[in-house]
């Protein structure tokens, strides 16, 4: 017979087999051959085979099936339990999966071993459907999703529970950082690591704000998120200011309670309780990809900084200093990070340099450069780890005093403006 027709009649020798073994519920039965027979339930398969038999056994109830012990009487149950974990949960779409005792695992497979047939379907599939049949008729709403569910369920049969993980939301933006002092992300207090201590007043972080928590409080309490994550495309430093049309990220909002969210209504929360600290732009819904895509998103960049300088420079060293820094660097690992990064030489362009000679010793300067070059080393030489640095070109030490990254330009990411040197913002 061909895979997919159901003829009860030609499958009696090998369901008298499976009957014969012990004793067995219908769904189990019908299990052997869920394969066959579109649009019939496995318990309608197991009545059709067995009411076919020369002698039929009845059909197990309770704890009696062999095969299941009894897993599919308890499918009602375990919907229930499920509806219940999601009251107060707003989604569209579910999943159901399941963590089978070992016993259930080696039954299952002794199952398949000795009544090896293409016609049979896992148990777990079965009963993941069952259960998934069931919610959907308890609870009223939702549809099966296999891909990337909103809800996904997980029976765990060894710690009997139902275990709810809710998909996260993902919005894409870009942020401007218009103060100086707030990390990108937010940072575990240095001396308890989070816990809390009198160090950090109890709170676990070492800095009272980060973007991160400016941008993510409105959609996290709208969502009632469990929290959030930003990942940027890369991070400026805490002191430096992130300006011109901002930086790409992309906000996880995690554990989300409710899903549809009025974008523009949190947006203007987020713009006025943020208001002359952080500003968000060009916010949009994004899939899990983008997350990926920002973070890997390979950016040039146009820093301003305000370069402290240990000696005094004339305006025609510092243009020839300028002119010598474009091209390749060689930059080793910064000292200063050096604790968190592995220790490698790194080669980045300096693509552009403008400058001039704005107090005895003071130079401003804006450059243009690859992603992923230290700007502060650029200037200072980091003790000889980077080549050339402004530092060694003018002959005098040289640190940057202050750094305002003005642009980030990206072809996965683009911000729709052209690049200016004429930006408003003053070099604070
Ligand atoms: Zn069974
Ligand atoms: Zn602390």
């Amino acid at each position: 017979m061909s895979r997919g027709s159901f003829d009860a009649r030609s499958l009696t020798p090998q369901a008298q087999a499976v009957v014969d073994a012990g004793p067995i519920c219908d769904a189990c039965l019908g299990g052997a051959f869920g394969q066959l027979g579109r649009g019939m339930s496995n318990p309608e398969r197991g009545r059709a085979v067995r009411a076919a038999l020369a002698e039929a056994a009845p059909p197990a109830t309770g704890t009696a099936c062999w095969v299941c012990g009894g897993l599919f009487g308890e499918v009602e149950e375990w919907a229930r339990r499920a509806v219940a974990r999601v009251a107060d949960v707003e989604f569209g779409t579910y999943l159901f999966g399941m963590r089978p005792t070992p016993r259930l695992r080696e039954v299952e497979a002794y199952f398949h071993e000795r009544f090896a047939s293409e016609a049979a379907e896992p148990l777990r599939h079965a009963f993941n459907r069952s259960v998934g049949k069931a919610f959907e008729a308890l609870v009223g709403r939702g549809t099966v999703d296999f891909q990337d569910p909103d809800v996904s369920f997980t029976v765990d049969l060894v710690k009997d529970d139902v275990t709810v993980r809710l998909a996260s939301l993902f919005l894409y933006g870009r942020y401007r950082k218009l103060v100086r002092g707030i990390p990108q992300t937010h940072w575990p207090c240095r001396r308890c690591r989070g816990r809390g201590c009198p160090a950090c007043g109890g709170s676990g972080k070492q800095y009272p704000e980060s973007v991160e928590e400016i941008v993510a409080r409105p959609f996290v309490a709208a969502a009632r998120a469990a929290g959030a994550h930003l990942h940027g495309a890369g991070r400026e430093d805490i002191d430096a200011r992130m300006l011109g049309t901002g930086r790409p990220f992309v906000l996880e909002i995690v554990s989300p309670r409710v899903r549809s969210l009025d974008l523009k209504a949190l947006a203007g929360e987020l713009a006025s309780e943020a208001a002359g600290r952080v500003e968000v732009a060009e916010l949009r819904w994004v899939g899990r990809d983008a997350v990926a895509q920002v973070k890997e998103t390979r950016a040039t960049k146009r820093y301003r900084a305000r370069v402290a300088l240990s000696a005094e420079v004339d305006e025609a060293s510092l243009q020839r200093a300028l002119t010598a820094l474009v091209g390749e660097i060689e930059q080793r690992t910064p000292q200063r990070v050096a604790h968190r990064r592995a220790d490698l030489v790194r080669r980045r362009r300096v693509h552009e340099v403008q400058g001039r000679v704005t107090a005895p010793r003071e130079a401003e300067i804006e450059l243009v450069t690859d992603g992923g070059l230290y700007v502060k080393e650029l200037v200072s030489g980091d003790d000889g780890r980077t080549n050339p640095s402004l530092s060694a070109l003018l002959g005098v030490p040289a640190a940057v005093a202050a750094l305002d990254v003005m642009r980030i330009t990206s072809s996965e990411f683009p911000d729709g403006e052209s690049s200016s040197m004429d930006e408003p913002d003053g070099v604070a």
